[in-house]
């Protein structure tokens, strides 16, 4: 093995599944897929999700989201929440994909589209509670309700869900979000049903603050081991990717190892602690195309050594990698290449 492989473990990502819905529960899982499935690969982790039961899968956009949707057939529900053009609408639509609307130009745009269509479209809307990227403004809530349930009365839509997204940088913000949040979904009983799906919270706010869940809880990173920068370790929860290169020379007191920043590691990862054979090491370099690491006693070309893993090994995860370089582990892993072969390992 000389490209370095990124190891999945199929029975990792179950069991975080399993402990993370352990958790939330009422709230149901919504799996998020973004980047690849954070750069595990959107195949694999789709496939484990349908195997563990996972209802709800979030697929940021709709291309993706068409690729979900191959594997999962008929089952389960898809959430691609990008505003997407025209055609992508189409492609939601024919897929059975449910479309997040976040702008008053993306709700016109979606009615005509299944109204073209003669497709319902499935729709949750966005209030924006302060993080001012994308959603509804507060002060347009209610004319938008207005429009979406007329839109609903022609055929066109289903308001199936209301959501937004926390910025998390404190709990006061955070709890002020919910209020408006709440407020939305009030406004939305006024003229009709409050939609099922209600979801506000990624991972580090779904394990921590319970009183902010909604019905759904979007969560990628803790589904795949990944836990928050400066954030303690969670019960039940362990990296499900390993990220192993191979020594191709042994000199003096260091070892060359068959990965480098032209494969995604940050070389300013120098310094890390790595898994090797024997235990922990030192990654001191990072070159282009190799690496060096500390060398241990018996070391040999071929052998293995793990830049990052769940530390079987003594390895450092993905994410004590990245608090060194003062970033988040999600990065780490999406950075990598496609040179690096992913490997399901069990
Ligand atoms: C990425 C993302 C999530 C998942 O965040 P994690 O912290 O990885 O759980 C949820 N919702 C939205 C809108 C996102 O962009």
């Amino acid at each position: 093995m000389i490209r370095p492989e990124l190891r999945l473990s199929t029975r990792r990502l179950a069991w975080n599944i399993a402990a993370v819905r352990d958790r939330i529960a009422p709230s149901e899982l919504m799996m998020v897929l973004k980047d690849d499935a954070y750069g595990h690969g959107l195949t694999w982790a789709v496939e484990t999700g349908l195997a563990a039961g996972v209802d709800w899968y979030g697929a940021y956009d709709v291309c993706s989201g068409v690729r979900v949707r191959e594997i999962l057939g008929a089952h389960g529900r898809i959430f691609a929440w990008v505003t997407s053009i025209d055609d992508e609408i189409d492609e939601a639509l024919r897929h059975d994909i449910d479309l997040g609307v976040g702008s008053t130009e993306y709700l016109s745009a979606v009615i005509a589209r299944a109204t073209a269509l003669g497709i319902r479209a499935r729709i949750h809307l966005k209030i924006d509670t302060g993080l001012h990227r994308n959603g509804m403004l507060p002060e347009e809530w209610e004319q938008t309700i207005a429009d979406v349930r007329r839109a609903e009365a022609a055929g066109a839509v289903a308001l199936v869900g209301i959501w937004s997204h926390l910025a998390e940088a404190s709990d006061e913000e955070d709890d002020d979000a919910r209020r408006e949040f709440l407020h939305a979904i009030e406004v939305s009983g006024r003229s009709g049903e409050v939609p099922d799906a209600l979801h506000l919270t990624a991972s580090a706010a779904s394990w921590w603050r319970p009183e902010l869940r909604g019905t759904v809880s979007r969560i990628g990173a803790f589904c795949y081991g990944i836990r928050s920068a400066d954030g303690p370790d969670l019960e039940g929860i362990a990296p499900v990717a390993e990220l192993v290169a191979t020594v191709t020379e042994v000199r003096g007191d260091e070892v060359t190892v068959g990965i480098g920043s032209f494969d995604g590691i940050p070389s300013r990862l120098a310094g890390s602690t790595i898994g090797t054979p024997a235990g922990a090491g030192t990654l001191v370099r990072v070159d282009e195309a190799s690496s060096a690491v500390s060398i241990w006693p018996g070391a040999a070309v071929g052998d293995p050594v793990w830049i990052f893993g769940a530390g079987d090994h003594g390895e450092s995860s993905a994410t004590t990698l990245a608090e060194r370089i003062d970033t988040v582990g999600e990065e780490i892993l999406t950075r990598l290449t496609s040179r690096i072969r992913r490997v399901v390992v069990d």
